[in-house]
Protein backbone atom coordinates (compact mmCIF):
# COMPACT_ATOMS: atom_id res chain seq x y z
CA UNK A 1 0.00 0.00 0.00
CA UNK A 2 1.00 3.37 0.06
CA UNK A 3 1.51 3.62 3.97
CA UNK A 4 4.30 5.28 4.88
CA UNK A 5 6.49 4.92 7.99
CA UNK A 6 5.55 7.87 10.82
CA UNK A 7 8.59 10.53 11.21
CA UNK A 8 10.35 9.91 14.66
CA UNK A 9 10.80 12.65 17.50
CA UNK A 10 14.33 12.89 16.87
CA UNK A 11 14.06 13.98 12.81
CA UNK A 12 11.11 16.82 14.47
CA UNK A 13 13.96 18.78 16.78
CA UNK A 14 14.41 22.33 16.72
CA UNK A 15 17.32 23.54 14.28
CA UNK A 16 19.69 25.56 16.32
CA UNK A 17 21.04 28.99 14.59
CA UNK A 18 24.33 29.60 14.53
CA UNK A 19 25.43 33.71 15.33
CA UNK A 20 27.23 34.13 11.27
CA UNK A 21 23.86 32.95 9.93
CA UNK A 22 21.87 36.31 9.37
CA UNK A 23 25.12 38.05 7.98
CA UNK A 24 25.83 35.32 5.59
CA UNK A 25 22.16 35.14 4.46
CA UNK A 26 21.79 38.74 3.75
CA UNK A 27 25.84 38.97 1.60
CA UNK A 28 24.44 36.07 -0.29
CA UNK A 29 21.18 38.27 -1.77
CA UNK A 30 23.61 40.67 -3.23
CA UNK A 31 25.91 38.14 -4.60
CA UNK A 32 23.72 36.10 -6.59
CA UNK A 33 24.71 32.52 -5.64
CA UNK A 34 22.63 29.57 -5.52
CA UNK A 35 23.69 27.35 -2.89
CA UNK A 36 22.06 24.27 -2.47
CA UNK A 37 21.64 24.62 1.52
CA UNK A 38 18.83 27.08 0.68
CA UNK A 39 17.39 25.41 -2.65
CA UNK A 40 17.09 21.84 -0.67
CA UNK A 41 15.82 23.62 2.57
CA UNK A 42 18.79 21.42 3.81
CA UNK A 43 17.79 21.52 7.79
CA UNK A 44 21.57 22.13 8.54
CA UNK A 45 21.73 25.36 7.36
CA UNK A 46 21.30 26.99 10.30
CA UNK A 47 24.82 25.06 12.01
CA UNK A 48 26.64 25.01 8.71
CA UNK A 49 26.49 28.83 7.80
CA UNK A 50 26.28 30.07 11.59
CA UNK A 51 29.23 27.71 12.68
CA UNK A 52 29.99 26.68 16.31
CA UNK A 53 31.59 28.40 18.89
CA UNK A 54 34.80 28.63 16.70
CA UNK A 55 32.51 29.52 13.48
CA UNK A 56 33.66 27.87 10.96
CA UNK A 57 31.16 28.38 8.18
CA UNK A 58 30.54 26.05 5.46
CA UNK A 59 28.42 26.05 2.37
CA UNK A 60 27.65 24.13 -0.62
CA UNK A 61 27.48 25.94 -4.40
CA UNK A 62 25.91 23.90 -7.31
CA UNK A 63 27.51 24.32 -10.64
CA UNK A 64 26.42 23.86 -14.00
CA UNK A 65 23.02 24.49 -14.01
CA UNK A 66 19.98 22.78 -12.37
CA UNK A 67 19.72 19.65 -14.75
CA UNK A 68 21.01 16.46 -14.87
CA UNK A 69 21.46 13.87 -17.55
CA UNK A 70 21.05 10.93 -14.77
CA UNK A 71 17.94 10.27 -12.71
CA UNK A 72 18.52 8.76 -9.13
CA UNK A 73 15.72 7.46 -7.81
CA UNK A 74 16.65 9.07 -4.34
CA UNK A 75 16.98 12.56 -5.89
CA UNK A 76 14.29 15.65 -6.96
CA UNK A 77 16.89 17.42 -9.04
CA UNK A 78 15.42 17.54 -12.36
CA UNK A 79 16.61 15.23 -15.42
CA UNK A 80 17.39 16.19 -19.09
CA UNK A 81 19.21 14.41 -21.81
CA UNK A 82 20.50 17.40 -23.41
CA UNK A 83 20.31 20.64 -20.49
CA UNK A 84 21.26 24.02 -21.14
CA UNK A 85 24.62 24.66 -22.32
CA UNK A 86 27.66 25.56 -19.39
CA UNK A 87 27.95 29.61 -18.75
CA UNK A 88 31.64 29.94 -19.43
CA UNK A 89 31.94 32.51 -16.98
CA UNK A 90 30.68 30.48 -14.13
CA UNK A 91 33.92 29.89 -12.96
CA UNK A 92 35.03 33.33 -12.31
CA UNK A 93 31.52 34.97 -11.45
CA UNK A 94 31.31 32.09 -8.48
CA UNK A 95 34.97 32.27 -7.22
CA UNK A 96 34.64 36.22 -7.45
CA UNK A 97 31.52 35.99 -5.44
CA UNK A 98 32.36 33.19 -2.65
CA UNK A 99 35.46 34.74 -1.90
CA UNK A 100 33.97 38.20 -1.32
CA UNK A 101 31.00 36.06 1.28
CA UNK A 102 33.94 35.02 3.83
CA UNK A 103 32.93 31.39 4.21
CA UNK A 104 35.48 28.95 5.59
CA UNK A 105 34.99 26.04 3.70
CA UNK A 106 32.77 25.75 0.44
CA UNK A 107 31.82 22.53 -1.29
CA UNK A 108 31.43 22.73 -5.13
CA UNK A 109 29.01 20.50 -5.95
CA UNK A 110 27.07 19.74 -9.71
CA UNK A 111 24.41 17.65 -11.75
CA UNK A 112 26.28 14.84 -13.94
CA UNK A 113 26.65 16.35 -17.37
CA UNK A 114 27.05 12.81 -18.84
CA UNK A 115 26.18 15.22 -22.31
CA UNK A 116 29.99 16.86 -22.48
CA UNK A 117 33.08 15.24 -23.52
CA UNK A 118 35.03 16.10 -20.13
CA UNK A 119 31.62 15.22 -18.23
CA UNK A 120 32.21 19.02 -16.74
CA UNK A 121 35.88 18.30 -15.04
CA UNK A 122 37.36 21.45 -16.21
CA UNK A 123 34.60 23.24 -15.01
CA UNK A 124 34.87 21.95 -11.53
CA UNK A 125 39.24 22.64 -12.01
CA UNK A 126 38.90 26.39 -13.34
CA UNK A 127 36.34 27.62 -10.31
CA UNK A 128 38.92 26.13 -7.75
CA UNK A 129 41.41 27.60 -9.72
CA UNK A 130 39.93 30.71 -9.58
CA UNK A 131 38.39 30.46 -5.89
CA UNK A 132 42.27 29.89 -4.65
CA UNK A 133 43.78 32.40 -6.87
CA UNK A 134 41.40 35.17 -5.09
CA UNK A 135 40.93 33.01 -1.71
CA UNK A 136 44.22 30.92 -0.80
CA UNK A 137 42.89 30.37 2.63
CA UNK A 138 39.38 29.23 1.55
CA UNK A 139 39.22 25.48 2.22
CA UNK A 140 37.25 23.87 -1.05
CA UNK A 141 35.81 20.71 -1.42
CA UNK A 142 34.40 19.11 -4.49
CA UNK A 143 31.82 16.70 -4.61
CA UNK A 144 31.72 15.33 -8.20
CA UNK A 145 30.19 12.80 -10.19
CA UNK A 146 31.35 9.10 -10.94
CA UNK A 147 32.91 10.80 -14.43
CA UNK A 148 31.83 7.28 -15.76
CA UNK A 149 34.89 6.57 -14.06
CA UNK A 150 36.91 8.19 -16.79
CA UNK A 151 40.59 8.30 -14.85
CA UNK A 152 41.65 11.74 -17.09
CA UNK A 153 38.26 13.51 -15.41
CA UNK A 154 39.22 12.51 -12.35
CA UNK A 155 42.94 13.81 -12.55
CA UNK A 156 42.04 16.78 -13.49
CA UNK A 157 39.59 17.49 -10.72
CA UNK A 158 42.05 16.31 -7.97
CA UNK A 159 45.13 18.09 -9.06
CA UNK A 160 42.98 21.41 -9.51
CA UNK A 161 44.27 22.61 -5.83
CA UNK A 162 41.00 21.41 -4.17
CA UNK A 163 41.43 20.35 -0.42
CA UNK A 164 38.80 17.59 -0.80
CA UNK A 165 37.70 14.95 -3.03
CA UNK A 166 34.13 13.66 -2.37
CA UNK A 167 32.15 11.05 -4.54
CA UNK A 168 29.15 9.42 -3.28
CA UNK A 169 28.90 6.12 -3.37
CA UNK A 170 25.28 6.64 -1.42
CA UNK A 171 24.01 3.45 -0.97
CA UNK A 172 25.57 -0.60 -0.15
CA UNK A 173 26.19 -2.30 -3.38
CA UNK A 174 23.57 -4.19 -3.18
CA UNK A 175 20.81 -1.93 -3.34
CA UNK A 176 23.00 0.24 -5.92
CA UNK A 177 20.59 -0.75 -8.88
CA UNK A 178 17.20 0.34 -7.43
CA UNK A 179 18.26 3.29 -5.57
CA UNK A 180 20.97 5.31 -8.24
CA UNK A 181 20.88 6.20 -11.84
CA UNK A 182 21.75 2.54 -13.92
CA UNK A 183 24.98 4.18 -15.16
CA UNK A 184 26.00 4.86 -11.58
CA UNK A 185 27.87 1.72 -10.73
CA UNK A 186 29.09 0.81 -6.83
CA UNK A 187 33.06 -0.73 -7.90
CA UNK A 188 32.69 2.41 -10.14
CA UNK A 189 32.45 4.96 -7.60
CA UNK A 190 34.97 3.43 -5.09
CA UNK A 191 37.29 3.23 -8.08
CA UNK A 192 36.85 6.88 -8.52
CA UNK A 193 37.81 7.51 -4.94
CA UNK A 194 40.52 5.70 -5.31
CA UNK A 195 41.89 6.97 -8.43
CA UNK A 196 41.33 10.61 -6.73
CA UNK A 197 43.39 9.71 -4.08
CA UNK A 198 46.52 8.22 -6.49
CA UNK A 199 46.53 11.07 -9.04
CA UNK A 200 46.99 13.43 -5.42
CA UNK A 201 47.86 11.98 -2.37
CA UNK A 202 47.92 14.66 -0.16
CA UNK A 203 44.04 15.46 -1.27
CA UNK A 204 41.90 14.32 1.22
CA UNK A 205 38.68 12.05 -0.15
CA UNK A 206 35.16 11.35 1.73
CA UNK A 207 32.22 9.69 0.40
CA UNK A 208 28.79 9.65 1.97
CA UNK A 209 26.27 6.90 2.93
CA UNK A 210 22.32 6.97 2.95
CA UNK A 211 20.62 5.20 5.69
CA UNK A 212 17.08 4.06 5.78
CA UNK A 213 16.73 1.90 2.20
CA UNK A 214 16.34 -1.38 3.25
CA UNK A 215 20.19 -1.83 3.70
CA UNK A 216 21.30 -4.54 7.01
CA UNK A 217 23.60 -3.56 9.26
CA UNK A 218 26.02 -5.80 7.84
CA UNK A 219 25.91 -4.17 4.75
CA UNK A 220 26.97 -1.32 5.87
CA UNK A 221 29.66 -2.47 7.11
CA UNK A 222 30.85 -3.91 4.20
CA UNK A 223 30.73 -0.98 2.53
CA UNK A 224 32.63 0.93 5.08
CA UNK A 225 35.43 -1.78 4.67
CA UNK A 226 35.20 -1.41 0.93
CA UNK A 227 35.90 2.31 1.08
CA UNK A 228 38.59 2.12 3.91
CA UNK A 229 40.41 -0.76 1.52
CA UNK A 230 39.77 2.59 -1.08
CA UNK A 231 41.86 4.60 0.34
CA UNK A 232 39.08 6.84 1.60
CA UNK A 233 39.88 9.42 4.45
CA UNK A 234 36.21 10.62 5.52
CA UNK A 235 32.87 8.96 5.87
CA UNK A 236 29.26 10.86 6.17
CA UNK A 237 26.52 8.79 7.11
CA UNK A 238 22.73 10.22 7.24
CA UNK A 239 18.81 9.08 7.17
CA UNK A 240 17.34 8.92 3.83
CA UNK A 241 14.37 11.26 3.45
CA UNK A 242 11.73 10.83 0.39
CA UNK A 243 11.62 13.95 -1.59
CA UNK A 244 8.30 13.32 -3.07
CA UNK A 245 6.01 11.09 -3.93
CA UNK A 246 7.29 9.24 -6.95
CA UNK A 247 10.51 8.84 -4.89
CA UNK A 248 11.76 5.76 -3.08
CA UNK A 249 9.90 4.97 0.31
CA UNK A 250 12.07 5.80 3.37
CA UNK A 251 11.92 1.65 4.58
CA UNK A 252 13.54 2.58 7.94
CA UNK A 253 14.30 5.29 10.47
CA UNK A 254 17.59 4.63 11.85
CA UNK A 255 17.86 5.20 15.55
CA UNK A 256 20.49 8.18 16.43
CA UNK A 257 22.21 4.77 18.46
CA UNK A 258 22.90 3.24 15.66
CA UNK A 259 23.97 6.01 14.12
CA UNK A 260 26.21 6.47 16.64
CA UNK A 261 27.43 3.00 16.82
CA UNK A 262 28.44 3.09 12.81
CA UNK A 263 30.58 6.15 13.95
CA UNK A 264 32.65 4.54 16.66
CA UNK A 265 32.56 1.44 14.20
CA UNK A 266 33.74 3.64 11.34
CA UNK A 267 36.81 5.64 13.53
CA UNK A 268 37.86 1.95 14.39
CA UNK A 269 38.56 1.30 11.14
CA UNK A 270 40.59 4.16 10.38
CA UNK A 271 38.64 7.18 8.92
CA UNK A 272 39.99 10.40 9.94
CA UNK A 273 36.38 11.69 10.45
CA UNK A 274 32.85 9.94 10.94
CA UNK A 275 30.19 12.24 10.67
CA UNK A 276 26.75 9.85 11.61
CA UNK A 277 23.51 11.26 12.23
CA UNK A 278 19.90 11.50 10.96
CA UNK A 279 20.15 14.99 10.20
CA UNK A 280 23.71 14.42 8.84
CA UNK A 281 24.07 15.32 5.21
CA UNK A 282 27.76 14.95 2.71
CA UNK A 283 28.70 18.56 3.61
CA UNK A 284 26.86 18.56 7.41
CA UNK A 285 29.55 21.05 8.82
CA UNK A 286 32.40 20.01 6.95
CA UNK A 287 34.77 23.08 7.48
CA UNK A 288 34.29 22.37 11.45
CA UNK A 289 34.98 18.39 11.09
CA UNK A 290 37.90 19.03 9.12
CA UNK A 291 39.48 21.69 11.19
CA UNK A 292 39.03 19.86 14.06
CA UNK A 293 40.12 15.99 12.82
CA UNK A 294 42.40 16.53 9.76
CA UNK A 295 44.53 19.90 10.00
CA UNK A 296 45.51 19.23 13.72
FE1 LIG B 1 24.48 23.31 3.14
FE2 LIG B 1 25.42 20.81 3.14
FE3 LIG B 1 25.29 22.17 5.43
FE4 LIG B 1 23.05 21.35 4.26
S1 LIG B 1 24.64 20.05 5.13
S2 LIG B 1 23.41 23.40 5.10
S3 LIG B 1 23.58 21.56 2.08
S4 LIG B 1 26.57 22.70 3.64
FE1 LIG C 1 20.59 13.69 -8.51
FE2 LIG C 1 23.25 13.43 -8.71
FE3 LIG C 1 21.61 11.41 -9.40
FE4 LIG C 1 21.77 13.64 -10.88
S1 LIG C 1 23.40 12.13 -10.53
S2 LIG C 1 19.89 12.56 -10.31
S3 LIG C 1 22.02 15.22 -9.30
S4 LIG C 1 21.90 12.27 -7.34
Amino acid sequence: GDKRLRLPPWLKTEIPIGKNFAKLKEDLRSLKLHTVCEEARCPNIGECWGGGEDATATATIMLMGDTCTRGCRFCSVKTSKAPPALDPNEPVNTATAIAAWGLDYVVLTSVDRDDLLDQGSNHFAQTVKELKQRSPSLLVECLTPDFRGDKECIKIVAESGLDVFAHNIETVEDLTRLVRDPRAKYRQSLEVLRFAKEAQPNVVTKTSIMLGLGETQDQVRKTMEDLRGNNVDCLTLGQYMQPTKRHLKVQEYVTPEKFLEYEIEGKNMGFLYVASGPLVRSSYKAGEFFLKNIVE
